[in-house]
């Protein structure tokens, strides 16, 4: 199948696994089974392949990266901050993850903006200081369940494109990736039904029309997420403007990763 837009698959490991011993176990374990697997699509070798991206927290990225760089898969940082450097306990700069080989960060996941407070204006600080870096931000948007409830997904996911990408140039835009993660649908099991999420990865196109222009909108790859699983990528990869997946829970199982990079 051809795809208009390279598909590309992300596991956001969040805070697990618990040692850096059981990380390179999953990570050893997913190239092995990608090895293992006829007609992967999921190498650097081969033209026109998914690229896929790892997100293991950050004192495990350099030896992931070790594991999975050979077979041509990417990592990324789950987060940073958006200061250059300086006295701020705790917090890790865009700097330091690229100089650990990050090509990716997670910029505005719903865990970060419920649980670490990270709202609109600091979020397009760090999308910002990502591209400054010459790396690649995810940026991750999606409405929770009350304003699912309340039928404003549209509005929500308009609101956080245009603030969280505000300034961002058209040069820039061809680094940006989107996913598009309904907040109820994160962790629970609950995956939204692959025809809904289409039509909102439309509608966000629309916005960034608007934003930009026509070659933006139709360029940028947008992926789904929330409750991944090889049960339902394939179903979500058939739709016309879903790019990719960004997995949570499923990418800490060697084997359905592998299944979920190699969707049919
Ligand atoms: P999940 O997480 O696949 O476990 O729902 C997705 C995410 O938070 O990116």
């Amino acid at each position: 199948e051809l795809y208009a837009r390279q598909p590309i698959m992300a596991g956001n490991w969040k805070m697990n696994p618990s040692t850096e011993a059981d990380a390179l176990n999953l990570a050893n374990g997913f190239v092995a089974l990608l090895h293992e697997m006829e007609d992967t699509c999921a190498m650097d070798e081969v033209e026109g392949c998914t690229e896929v991206v790892l997100f293991p927290p950050f004192p495990f990225i350099s030896k992931v990266k070790d594991v999975v760089g050979k077979a041509g898969i990417a990592v990324g940082s789950q987060q940073v901050y958006y200061e250059d450097k300086g006295a701020f306990t705790g917090s890790v700069s865009a700097s330091m993850v690229k100089s650990v080989g990050c090509e990716y960060v997670l910029c505005g996941h719903s865990e970060r903006r419920t649980l670490f407070s990270d709202d609109d204006v600091n979020i397009n600080a760090k999308v910002k200081k990502t591209l400054e870096f010459g790396m690649k931000p995810i940026l991750c948007i999606g409405e929770t369940k009350e304003e699912f409830d309340l039928g404003i997904t549209k509005e929500v996911c308009a609101m956080q494109v245009s603030k969280d990408l505000a300034g961002v140039s058209k040069e820039d835009m061809k680094n940006v990736v989107i996913a598009y993660e309904p907040v109820w649908a994160i962790g629970t099991g609950l995956v939204c039904d692959p025809e809904s999420a289409n039509k909102v990865h439309q509608f966000i196109r629309t916005v960034l029309e608007r934003m930009y222009d026509k070659e933006v909108a139709e360029n940028i790859r947008i992926q789904y997420g929330g409750s991944v699983t090889p049960e339902s990528v394939d179903g979500l990869m058939a739709m016309s403007d879903i790019d990719g997946c960004l997995v949570g829970g499923a990418s800490l199982f060697a084997d359905k990763f592998a299944r979920i990079v190699n969707f049919k």
